[in-house]
């Protein structure tokens, strides 16, 4: 299961942990979640956000 938080990307209060079974589904329900909370732009999902902060994706 990979989980990636909320605060890990920059949106300091915010607890949501998005999980998936890929690096795909993650993506798909984190960037779902911050159009929807944090009305950040569909077009800000880029492979260069992915990049940015796949480090913080954790594996368990
Ligand atoms: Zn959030």
């Amino acid at each position: 299961m990979l989980s990636l938080t909320c605060r890990d990307i920059g949106m300091v209060d915010c607890e949501f942990v998005a999980t998936g079974n890929t690096e795909e589904e993650l993506w798909k329900k984190g960037s779902e979640h911050i159009l929807r909370i944090h009305g950040t732009e569909d077009a800000d999902i880029t492979p260069q956000f992915k990049q940015k902060y796949s480090q913080y994706i954790k594996y368990s």
